[in-house]
C-alpha cells in the first residue's frame, strides 16, 4: 500500500508555514479524533494519517528530509550507538502539540468529559536480536508486542454507567495540586487522580477504570541494511494508547546484533583474518574468501609478509540510508607448520640451506609493529 503525501493529507501547499500546518492539522484532528467518531475506522485512519503527517512536517529537520527523500525518510527513524534515552528519546515533540490541542478540546471542564485530561500514551521499547548477516543486508520480520489499547468495553472512558467520571475533589479537576514550600508555590501531579483531573467512581469492569487494556499485537519490523548493534528504529504512534483516548506514544525497536564467527565490523568495513601457507606467501597465490554475499578472490602477490592487509572495495556493509558499501579488509597470516612429514621436512631443510636470514634484532619500532600485527 502506498502512503499518501503528507502535504496532501493535511491539505496544504508544499511551502506552507508552520502556522498553516498547525491550523490544518488542528482542523483535521478535531474532525477525525476517535472520540468524536466512535467506531468509525476510516475516521481513525484519517486521524492517524494527519497526526503522522503533522508529526513529520512540524519538525524542520524531518520536513527537510521528507522533502528530499519522501516517505523513505520517515517510515522509521534511525539512531545507533548510545543506549536508550539518547538523542532520540526527545524526538517526540508532537506530545506538546497534543497537550495544547486536546487541552483545548476536552479540558478545562468545558469538554464533554467533565474536565478529564487526555494523555499521550507512553513510549514502548521492544528488543529484537538479529543475525550478523541480517544487520548487514537488512531483514523484514514480524514481532509480537504487548501494548495498551484503548478499552473497547468503555471506549476509553473508564466507565460504562453513563454517569461518567467526576471531577477530582482533591485538585478540582486541575490535575495538579499546589502547595507552598518556603517562598515558592510548587505544583505537583495530583495523586488522587494521577493528574487526569477526574476520578471514576463506578469503573468499567473490563479495564477497571484505567481506560486501557493490554493486548498483544503483531507488527512488521523492517530492519534496513547496514544497521549496527544498538540501533533504534522509531515507529511513530505505535506505542501505548493514551489514557482517555489520547494519542499513542512511540514504539522503539532496539536491535542487538549477534557477532559473526569470523567477520568483524568497523563501521561499514568488514574485517577478517585468513591463514595462508608460506609457499603461497612466497610465490603468490589467488585465494577464495567466503564473503557474506558470495566468494571473493584475493590476489596475494609474491613475497607477501604475514599480517599484510588487502582491501576489497564495496564488499563491506551497505551504508545505512545511503548508497554504496564499505570495504572488506582481509588480513593474511602466514602459518608456520607445526607438524611436517619426513618428505616435507627434507624439502624445508633444503630450502633453508639456500636461504640466509641475518638473525639480528630489528629496531624497536619494527618490533612493536610486529606485535600489533599479531595481537
Ligand atoms: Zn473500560
Ligand atoms: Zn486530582
Amino acid at each position: 500500500m502506498s502512503k499518501a503525501d503528507y502535504y496532501e493529507v493535511l491539505g496544504v501547499s508544499r511551502d506552507a508555514s508552520e502556522a498553516e500546518l498547525k491550523t490544518a492539522y488542528r482542523k483535521l484532528a478535531m474532525k477525525y479524533h476517535p472520540d468524536r467518531n466512535p467506531g468509525d475506522a476510516s475516521a481513525e485512519e484519517r486521524f492517524k494519517e494527519a497526526s503522522e503527517a503533522y508529526g513529520v512536517l512540524s519538525d524542520a529537520d524531518k520536513r527537510a528530509a521528507y522533502d528530499r527523500y519522501g516517505h523513505a525518510s520517515t517510515s522509521s527513524g534511525f539512531g545507533s550507538g548510545q543506549g536508550f534515552g539518547g538523542p532520540f528519546a526527545d524526538a517526540t515533540d508532537i506530545g506538546d502539540i497534543f497537550g495544547d490541542l486536546f487541552g483545548e478540546m476536552f479540558g478545562g471542564g468545558g469538554g464533554r468529559r467533565g474536565g478529564q485530561r487526555v494523555q499521550r500514551g507512553e513510549d514502548l521499547r521492544f528488543d529484537v536480536t538479529i543475525e550478523f548477516e541480517e544487520a548487514v543486508f537488512g531483514k523484514e520480520t514480524e514481532v509480537k508486542v504487548r501494548r495498551r489499547e484503548s478499552c473497547s468495553g468503555c471506549r476509553g472512558v473508564g466507565t460504562t454507567s453513563g454517569r461518567g467520571p467526576t471531577v477530582c475533589p482533591q485538585c478540582q479537576g486541575r490535575g495538579q495540586v499546589r502547595y507552598q514550600q518556603g517562598f515558592f508555590a510548587v505544583a505537583r501531579t495530583c495523586a488522587n487522580c494521577g493528574g487526569t483531573g477526574s476520578i471514576i467512581t463506578d469503573p468499567c469492569t473490563t479495564c477497571r477504570g484505567e481506560t486501557r487494556v493490554v493486548r498483544e499485537f503483531q507488527m512488521k519490523v523492517k530492519v534496513p541494511a547496514g544497521v549496527e548493534d544498538g540501533t533504534r528504529i522509531r515507529y511513530s504512534g505505535e506505542g501505548e494508547a493514551g489514557k482517555f483516548g489520547g494519542p499513542r506514544g512511540d514504539l522503539y525497536v532496539v536491535l542487538t546484533v549477534k557477532p559473526h564467527d569470523f567477520f568483524e565490523r568497523d563501521g561499514t568495513d568488514l574485517h577478517c583474518v585468513i591463514p595462508i601457507s608460506f609457499p603461497q606467501a612466497a610465490l603468490g597465490a589467488e585465494i577464495e574468501i567466503p564473503a557474506l554475499d558470495g566468494d571473493v578472490t584475493v590476489k596475494i602477490p609474491e613475497g607477501t609478509q604475514s599480517g599484510k592487509e588487502f582491501r576489497i572495495r564495496n564488499k563491506g556493509v551497505p551504508h545505512l540510508n545511503d548508497h554504496g558499501r564499505g570495504d572488506l579488509i582481509v588480513q593474511v597470516l602466514v602459518q608456520t607448520p607445526k607438524k611436517l612429514s619426513r618428505a616435507q621436512r627434507d624439502l624445508v631443510k633444503q630450502l633453508g640451506e639456500t636461504m640466509a636470514v641475518e638473525n639480528k634484532p630489528h629496531s624497536r619500532g619494527m618490533l612493536s609493529k610486529m606485535k600489533d600485527l599479531f595481537s
